[in-house]
């Protein structure tokens, strides 16, 4: 470590030579443990976040030569992100050459390794925020490595992130320690087990970040997503909790696995997990396996690493928000936070151990699984709107996959949108992803139309494939298409000074980007509720008509309008004349002024967190426009009036929807209101005097000529798959006529997230409807839950006084990946019934 020949002025050598002799040498043992530097035993009280990352440059500091940090991101609320590298002083000075060389052993970086025997291994933590002694373990992690564990180091490079959701930790930690007793109570009802709404499992935005691995919607994950891609780890861990009862869950995971993993993951996971069962029985630790978590959607902390070629695993300890400091769980045992942080460490380790014992063949079977020339499907090519393409695009920049542009050419196939095989004609514009890339298999995972799942029992969705969730028509073919690389033109407007109007055609969320700037700038924007032709050209409805005449008052109309058009991509055209070819002209009731609403949402008690978050980052970070959030608490004393549309996330409204509550809500509708109400939020409405709404109650007489009494007691769970639906996709018929279909053609792909159905509107527009007798296209649906699913609402509108009740079944915001549902939400906001009551 330290060239100083002694020999000359010999003495003084001496004595600093031994002083740097003295601090090298003794650095482990004088590293100070995470208990000395923070000034408490760990798992005595709960760390928050910076202390956390103060401890991880302390060691860095203090062992510059064995540990290098990274910040890679910043939270929503401006917590650091971070990971450690960490390994023998050897492979950090090389530090760039193992990551060089584990890349070309996928692939993705060309030419040969020029050594193949270190192991990398990644270690996530406390990805869901109230899980928290992950978080604590890290540290612990850490310092073992660095003081007994020194010898797995020479061929292992663990990389730590001690949190990858530092927000909703330290919302869990802060609540902890202002509500906690001390000492502790470990009474389970005590208010320190009991999380106030919306608890400490997801992030700012209130996602779930172990859901979001794939879409990378939140700041989190798609910050981690560029330090992951540069490093593809072999082994990727994520420490999680679950209810305090379930001692500990560690790999081989639980059926269903998806069909790309590969006999090495299934093998390596086990060995891994006997690996950890050896440490655990020797205390006297219950732990179990091959139960609930499965491998199959791809978006998690286990099966996105494993579809990138890891070895991909889940490690879950009791505890999770009931946890506390200790808890009694039901078999009267306290479950204490230091006995949570010592199981995890022990897993954490055991990982590292395995890696290091077999670094060589980890390094082969990696290299084995980027082979993706056995895959039958070797091209996908997706045809339809350039903004949605666009979209399909950034999805795969995010994980750094190629992509080209079709020739043209007839390409056949699986045609998605007739869910059975057939053909396209490929033009320039159309994009093809191939599976002859080292992420060939995650490709296939991606975009192939129909996931081979082998068992229903999963309680995730089981379809999300692209071409659907982005509402674009594509062919999945067994031959390698070719492509070309067309770069695309960039829009450019040019001011038409002397124009009566500008006129966009609306059918993508960027369009509603652009309207929603507009209507913040003032800009007065109409839409047509009936095609027109002008100007040699033919107008869908929704088409946005700028008028001049509307906006006289505005300063610089024509610059402000296309600079505005060039920010955000749109190409408008300027039209001469108000009177129409065919179809209405500018001046007439069909064509509608965009009055800009007012929107509130609720939140609080009551409200999904999840559905809730999906609202409140879609208007702030996607659509740009403001929202109010109204507690549901104060509900009673709320003015509505001030608010043109209040949404109602997924949730239970029982308690604020009491008799008076209801009657205001109806007082405000009546007035002009308009209520969105999203998924299970439907159900305050359904069967309730002056609704519309009925739940559909088919599924209430199924099974008569089979009681479910006759099911033998160990197959009853499975025999309940059959009323499931936990996430699949079917085709809805869409009346694209109605303001709430503006920019959709006559069907729509739907992601339908459970068996609960209510029946079309008898007074009332079913904007969006299940036919008689539906498939699903995708993914899993039990066969009595099919059976009740025909001629059922996905979308619609009720009319009530001056205002609108808007139904949407299925939430078409759910973790923000499907894209094509969006702009319903936003026609519902800016077009249906948009009357500019006096509230
Ligand atoms: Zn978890």
């Amino acid at each position: 470590m330290f060239n100083i020949n002694p020999s000359k002025m010999q003495k003084l050598f001496s004595i600093v030579f031994i002083a740097l002799f003295f601090i090298t040498i003794s650095t482990a043992q004088t590293l100070q443990t995470p208990d000395a530097f923070l000034g408490y035993q760990l798992g005595t009280k709960f760390s928050r976040h910076h202390q956390v990352v103060d401890y991880f440059k302390y060691v860095a500091s203090q062992v510059p030569n064995q540990v290098q940090l990274e910040q890679y991101g910043q939270t929503n609320e401006r917590r650091p992100l971070m990971v450690a590298y960490i390994s023998s002083e050897e492979n950090l000075k090389n530090i760039e050459t193992i990551r060089e060389n584990n890349l070309k052993n996928t692939g993705i970086l060309e030419g040969n390794p020029t050594a193949n025997n270190v192991a990398v291994v990644w270690l996530s933590y406390n990805v869901h925020g109230n899980e928290a002694s992950s978080t604590e373990a890290s540290m612990k992690t850490l310092y073992t490595l660095l003081t007994e564990k020194q010898d797995w180091l020479k061929n292992t490079l663990v990389i730590i992130d001690p949190c990858i959701n530092p927000d909703g930790r330290d919302r869990y930690v802060n609540w902890f320690n202002e509500t906690s007793s001390t000492p502790y109570d470990s009474d389970q009802q005590a208010s320190e087990h009991n999380e106030p709404w919306p608890g400490g499992r997801p992030n700012h935005y209130l996602f779930d970040l172990n859901r979001d691995w794939v879409w990378a919607t939140q700041v989190e994950s798609a910050s981690r997503l560029k330090v992951y891609n540069k490093w593809m780890p072999q082994i990727h861990v994520d420490f999680h909790e679950q209810g305090i009862n379930n001692p500990y869950y560690f790999a081989p995971a639980a059926e269903p696995f998806h069909e790309i993993i590969s006999d090495w993951q299934r093998d390596f996971q086990t060995q891994i997990g006997n690996n950890n069962a050896k440490y655990f029985d020797a205390k006297g630790w219950l732990y179990f396996t091959r139960e609930r978590f499965d491998l199959f959607y791809p978006s998690y902390g286990d099966t996105y690493p494993t579809y990138m070629g890891a070895i991909g695993m889940t490690f879950e300890q009791a505890g999770h928000g009931r946890g506390g400091l200790g808890v009694m769980n039901d078999e009267g045992t306290e479950l204490t936070l230091i006995d949570r942080i010592a199981h995890h460490t022990t897993t954490g380790l055991s990982t590292v151990e395995m890696a290091s014992k077999n670094a060589e063949r980890l390094n082969e079977e990696f290299h084995k699984f980027f082979d993706t020339s056995g895959l039958k499907y070797k091209s996908y090519v997706l045809q339809g709107d350039a903004d949605k393409i666009d979209g399909v695009k950034s999805l795969l920049d995010k994980h750094e996959m190629t992509y080209g542009y079709a020739s043209s050419g007839k390409v056949t196939g699986y045609k998605y949108s007739m869910a059975s095989d057939g053909s396209i004609d490929a033009t320039s514009k159309d994009l093809v992803v191939s599976t002859n890339q080292p992420k060939g298999k995650m490709v296939k995972v991606l975009f192939e139309p129909n996931a081979k799942l082998m068992d229903s029992l999963t309680y995730d969705i089981t379809a999300w494939s692209v071409p659907y969730a982005y509402g674009l028509e594509a062919v999945e073919s067994t031959n390698l298409v070719a492509t070309t690389a067309i770069g695309k033109t960039p829009v450019s407007n040019a001011k038409a000074a002397s124009s009566t109007a500008y006129m966009m055609n609306w059918d993508s969320l960027k369009d509603a980007e652009f309207l929603a700037n507009l209507l913040q700038q003032g800009i007065k924007v109409r839409f047509t509720e009936k095609p027109l032709t002008t100007d040699g050209k033919s107008y869908n409805r929704g088409t946005l008509i700028i008028v001049r005449g509307d906006n006289k008052g505005i300063d610089g109309f024509d610059d402000k309008l296309i600079q505005t058009a060039n920010t955000y991509g749109r190409q408008l055209d300027a039209i001469a004349s108000g009177f129409s070819t065919s179809g209405p002209d500018f001046g007439s009731p069909d064509i509608k002024l965009v009055h800009p609403p007012k929107v509130a949402l609720l939140s609080g008690n009551g409200t999904s967190p999840n559905n809730y978050g999906e609202i409140w980052q879609f208007f702030e970070q996607q659509l740009h426009y403001p929202i109010t959030s109204l507690n549901t608490e104060h509900f009673q004393y709320i003015n509505l009036s001030k608010y043109q549309v209040l949404i109602i996330p997924s949730g239970n409204y029982k308690t604020m929807l009491d008799d008076n509550g209801m009657k205001k809500l109806q007082e405000w509708i009546q007035a002009g209101g308009k209520v969105i109400a999203i998924d299970r939020a439907l159900n305050t409405f359904a069967d309730k005097e002056g609704f519309a709404l009925k739940r559909n109650k088919a599924d209430e007489d199924k099974d008569k000529d089979k009681p479910d009494n006759l099911v033998p007691y160990a197959d009853r769970e499975r025999d309940n798959a059959k009323r499931f639906i936990t996430g699949a996709i079917f085709k809805s018929k869409v009346d694209n006529t109605h303001p709430m279909a503006f920019g959709y053609p006559d069907s729509y792909f739907t992601l339908k997230l459970g068996s609960t159905s209510y029946k079309l509107l008898e007074k009332g527009y079913n904007v969006a409807y299940l036919e008689d007798q539906p498939k699903n296209v995708s993914g899993f649906a039990g066969s009595e839950a099919l059976k009740t699913l025909g001629k059922t609402l996905v979308f619609g509108e009720e009319r009530m006084g001056s205002g609108s009740l808007i139904y949407m079944a299925d939430n078409t915001l759910f973790r923000s990946f499907w894209e094509n549902g969006k702009l319903f939400l936003v026609n519902a906001v800016f077009f249906v019934n948009n009357n500019l009551a006096e509230l």
